[in-house]
């Protein structure tokens, strides 16, 4: 979804019921239906209105105000939801000759297919769960319990951020994963840490 804080408030809402539950509920006067709904939400906004909150290049007239109205409009709860958040600086002209930098996405498909198969051994004798975006409760104390020093500093985190519940299972969720993504066993701190810094970032913190 671009533009995101663009939608009206009550369709943004609507999706915190299906992104928790994999169902939607549709209610009309007689009936009502649920269908399977699960999905990858991706969303993008920019930093306010205008665009220009984060670009060093140019003013925003209105800042901060400009950038607390607008992203203001996905509440709380909604935001608590997203695992992963970006913030993406304005790419100049000069950025644009540079060779592109980082893993090419074959070799990342190749990690994360790599990563896929370590969940689906790991649940092959649990059909319903495919992956660890599905496990809760135990079975993800379980799975993703963390380091004596990856819990100190989740424990931490969570009180300094006053983080939700649902925030500190999917901060687990994505420390197994990237975990996963290593190869490694065991979830430690850096897996943690890292984990940590999707959800805490500077302008997009709920
Ligand atoms: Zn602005």
């Amino acid at each position: 979804m671009d533009e995101f804080p663009e939608f009206p408030r009550t369709v943004l809402e609507t999706l915190r019921q299906p992104i928790e539950t994999g169902e939607v509920m549709v209610a009309r006067a007689n009936a009502h239906v649920k269908y399977p709904c699960r999905f990858m939400l991706v969303a993008a906004a920019n930093p306010c209105k205008c665009g220009y909150l984060t670009d060093p290049a140019r003013a925003c007239s209105r800042a901060p105000v400009c950038g607390e109205d607008y992203l203001g409009r996905i509440s709380g709860p909604l935001m608590d939801r997203f695992d992963l958040r970006i913030e993406v600086p304005p790419v100049g002209f000069t950025d644009l000759d540079l060779p592109p930098s980082g893993d090419s996405s074959a070799t990342v498909a190749a990690r994360v297919e790599q990563a896929r198969a370590i969940q689906a051994a790991r649940f092959c004798d649990t059909p319903a769960t495919r992956q660890n975006a599905d496990v809760e409760g135990s079975v993800l104390e379980e799975i993703a319990a963390p380091d004596a020093e990856g819990k100190e500093l989740l424990l931490k985190a969570a009180e300094r951020f006053g983080l939700s519940a649902r925030a500190f299972h999917r901060i687990l969720r994505v420390a197994r994963t990237i975990a996963d993504l290593e190869g490694a066993p065991d979830v430690r701190r850096p897996h943690v840490a890292e984990a940590l810094s999707f959800r805490i970032s500077a302008r997009v913190a709920s």
